[in-house]
């Protein structure tokens, strides 16, 4: 008799680990309790696997000789506790995913800059011809790529509650980029518990892995002192050259052994100072996978980022219009503020979880010549700003907003979304709201140009 694999959740790591258990021939059974989207449920019903949704069926469940769980259930969760007294083996499709594939892994972790870094080392990997897949937070599950594919590496972005569902996962080469306080309901409102939980990336790596890490980042630098790790350590740092990468204030200079290189930000698509670091470990992590510097080199200036993160979307009359809408919080602003040293209108606003812009004033007064408030109560930003920021307008809709910012800028200056804050009082989230700036952006554009 085979195997009974239960797989508890049917979103994207659901259904890929789903479809993995299918393929290798296992009795495979998927407990969703809320509704199962369509489209997943389409490919479960299609594949010939059994599920149930709205439902957690105890007895079914608890048959299972191993369960694997969406990362977004949690182990205080009852059916999981049942599950442990039972015996059954409870492990994350991460794991499953990893147990199955047959390539090699850069794994992707830490607080911000995540999806920036794994899409670069994408990239990267592939402008050198490797045989390489995107997986993970970003894009595919990975026991999806592993169960419709086979690659010689596999790229993949892993959020902390991925990482605790792990047991012998480990990279080839794991990145990084930073721990800075979030998530912490989830770990006991207890920062080293989350500490712990992104170090579980270097858990099961070798002296012939290689572990790539921000050494300026307080937390990152202590810890890494204090733990027993065996990976080669490639320290990456905006400020010591003793860092294998690191930035010497002009350039990122990497040091390899005998080989060493350096690129500028200008030759590379990306912007600002918290990209010099999701830079430098790409480039670390491609090279030290084989990839040659000449391919490095063209990768850089082909990358595309995602959307909505310091996304230049036209340039009118001399104005350029970038859209950050990604910014939800005000350390994002720090670093979009950062990129640029041209004369800012900046549009700002929305729900503030608890802002404090005394870490942005000295560079909003600096750069920054209009404010356009952008939410439904501005009060705050108003009150705060308007003894820094010679002009301060409103206004609750894109199409307004983007004419007023046009009115107000001079060829050179940048129209810079970066809001500090969440989305949702006007908009679905903040895909929705830079798609509607983007989209408003475009129509000035053809107006403009017509
Ligand atoms: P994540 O996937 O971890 O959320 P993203 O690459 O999508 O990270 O970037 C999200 C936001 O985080 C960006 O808009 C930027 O403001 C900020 N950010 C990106 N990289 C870094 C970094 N290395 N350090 C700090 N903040 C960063």
């Amino acid at each position: 008799m085979s195997l009974r694999i239960v797989i508890l959740g049917a979103g994207e790591s659901g259904t890929g680990a789903a479809l993995l258990a299918k393929e290798k021939g296992y009795d495979v059974f998927v407990s969703d309790q809320g509704i199962i989207k369509d489209k997943y449920k389409s490919e479960l019903q299609q594949n010939g696997i059994a599920f149930e949704e709205a439902v957690h069926s105890l007895e079914k469940i608890l048959a299972a000789d191993l369960i694997i769980k969406s990362p977004g259930i949690s182990d205080k969760a009852e059916i999981i506790k049942q599950a442990k007294t039972k015996g059954i083996e409870i492990i994350d499709e991460l794991e499953f995913g990893f147990r199955h594939l047959t390539g090699k892994v850069i794994a992707i972790t830490g607080t911000n800059g995540k999806t920036t870094t794994t899409l670069l080392t994408y990239h990267l990997m592939q402008a050198a011809g490797f045989s390489v897949a995107l997986a993970g937070n970003v894009g595919e599950s990975l026991a999806r790529k592993v169960a419709t594919g086979s690659y010689d590496w596999y790229i993949i972005e892993i959020s902390s509650f991925q990482l605790d569902g792990t047991k012998t996962f480990h990279p080839e080469i794991g990145i990084l980029t930073n721990i800075t306080p979030d998530h912490l309901d989830r770990y006991e409102y207890k920062m080293e518990n989350y500490i712990s939980s992104k170090f579980q990336l270097v858990r099961n790596m070798t002296e012939r892995n290689f572990f790539i890490y921000y050494a300026d980042d307080v937390i990152a630098g202590q810890e890494v002192k204090q733990r027993t790790i065996a990976p080669v350590k490639i320290p990456v740092s905006l400020k010591d050259e003793a860092c294998q990468a690191h930035y010497d204030g002009e350039k990122m200079v990497f040091q390899f052994n005998d080989d060493s290189f350096s690129v500028r930000q200008s030759e590379t698509t990306l912007k600002g100072p918290h990209n010099l670091i999701n830079t430098m470990a790409a480039v670390s992590a491609v090279y030290l996978a084989g990839a040659k510097v000449e391919s490095i080199r063209a990768g850089l200036k082909t990358f595309k980022n995602a959307p909505h993160r310091l996304e230049s979307v036209a340039t009118i009359k001399g104005v350029e219009f970038v859209n950050d809408s990604k910014a939800t919080n005000v350390d994002s602003v720090v670093y979009a503020l950062g990129s640029y040293t041209q004369p800012l209108i900046w549009i700002a606003g929305g729900i503030d979880k608890g802002n404090d812009y005394n870490i942005i004033k000295a560079d909003v007064s600096k750069k920054v010549k209009t404010l356009i408030c952008l939410g439904k109560d501005n009060e705050k930003l108003k009150n705060f700003f308007s003894a820094i920021v010679s002009e301060i307008k409103e206004t609750q809709t894109v199409k307004e907003l983007v004419r007023l910012a046009m009115d107000s800028a001079k060829q050179g200056d940048v129209v810079l979304l970066s809001p500090a804050c969440a989305s949702f009082d006007l908009f679905k989230n903040y895909e929705d709201r830079g798609d509607q700036f983007r989209e408003a952006v475009l129509e000035l554009k053809r107006e403009v140009e017509c």
